[in-house]
């Protein structure tokens, strides 16, 4: 589907962002799953006029009103981004296109549960086949995850690696696509290699010489999707953006937990109505 503006996140931020975007006539779509914070959040006392209120209804208050807005609302895993002229988004069911797009997809982020990744990040430990795949043509290379995300990355590498595994880390397949690729469901131990990736060490001692592991375990996190777009990501591992909540890619906002400042409702729906009032405005120059 095409709109004018595409919402990423269905919490505070992005409710609010299309409540403002509909009512400036701008015409609105939401891509959304129902796994948000504000789910989690058994009560919300702290936020103005509601005084006890449990956070999965007033995520499904902020989704009915959308619906009374017109609000087009699709329920889909968001797996790729990609961004040209018109910014395309891509989820498990289609492909949605939009000249001006939010990010509000909260504060998610994939950690893959390996002891010591992160002394591997940027040697052999990428979290984007799109930005960093090509480093690996010829190359064996695996990817850490169950589902859907997991699978669109292995596609991806697949034309580029000699060889792609898929490392479960002794989860359930959540995508029977999977099969296709050659898959380890153990769990891992740790990775090892001198000053770069030289493989995985699994918990029962087989060690799985690799020259490259992308982590994609379950949905893409906000900085999975930021960085397939090439989004400034602070220190903090926040989305940057100006005062007019703009990122440094012309016409792609973000807001709510994503950025800096206070990890609340209250806030998160400041951040959406502000995103929106910079995104109308860029849609108008357009
Ligand atoms: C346990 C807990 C208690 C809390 N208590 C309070 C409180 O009392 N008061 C308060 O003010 N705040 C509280 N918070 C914080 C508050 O819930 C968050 O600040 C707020 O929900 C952030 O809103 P958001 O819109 O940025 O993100 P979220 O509410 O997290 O929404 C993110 C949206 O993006 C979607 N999404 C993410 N990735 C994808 C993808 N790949 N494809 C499709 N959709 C995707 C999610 O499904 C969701 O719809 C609490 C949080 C937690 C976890």
């Amino acid at each position: 589907m095409r709109h004018e503006l595409l919402i990423i996140g269905a919490g505070p931020a992005g409710v609010s962002a299309a409540l403002y975007a509909k009512r400036a006539n701008i015409d609105t779509g939401i891509i959304y799953l129902k796994d948000t914070a504000l789910n989690t959040a058994h009560m919300i006392d702290n936020y103005y006029g509601l005084a006890h209120i449990k956070g999965s209804e007033l995520f499904e208050k902020g989704l009915r009103q959308c619906q009374d807005f017109d609000i087009a609302l699709y329920e889909e895993e968001v797996i790729d981004i990609n961004w040209d002229e018109d910014f395309k988004v891509v989820t498990t069911k289609g492909e949605h296109f939009a000249k001006s797009l939010i990010l509000a997809s909260g504060a998610k982020r994939n950690v893959p549960k390996i002891k010591n990744y992160k002394e591997y990040e940027g040697r052999g430990l990428s979290y984007c086949a799109t930005c960093d795949g090509f480093f690996y043509k010829g190359k064996v290379v695996a990817v850490l995850g169950d589902g859907s995300y997991a699978l669109h990355e292995a596609e991806y590498l697949k034309n580029l690696a000699k060889e792609v595994y898929i490392l479960t880390n002794n989860r359930p397949l959540k995508d029977a696509h999977l099969e296709s690729f050659e898959i380890y469901d153990k769990e891992i131990d740790m990775l090892y290699g001198e000053d770069k990736i030289q493989g995985v060490r699994f918990k029962d001692g087989q060690e799985l010489p690799l020259d490259g592991l992308f982590v994609a375990e379950g949905i893409a996190g906000s900085l999975d999707l930021a960085r397939k777009l090439g989004v400034v990501v602070t220190d903090k591992n926040e989305i940057e953006v100006n005062a007019g909540l703009e990122t440094n890619i012309p016409g792609l906002f973000a807001a709510g937990d994503l950025i800096s400042g206070m990890k609340q409702v209250a806030k998160a729906v400041y951040d959406g109505a502000m995103a929106a009032n910079s995104a109308i405005a860029f849609i108008k120059r357009n």
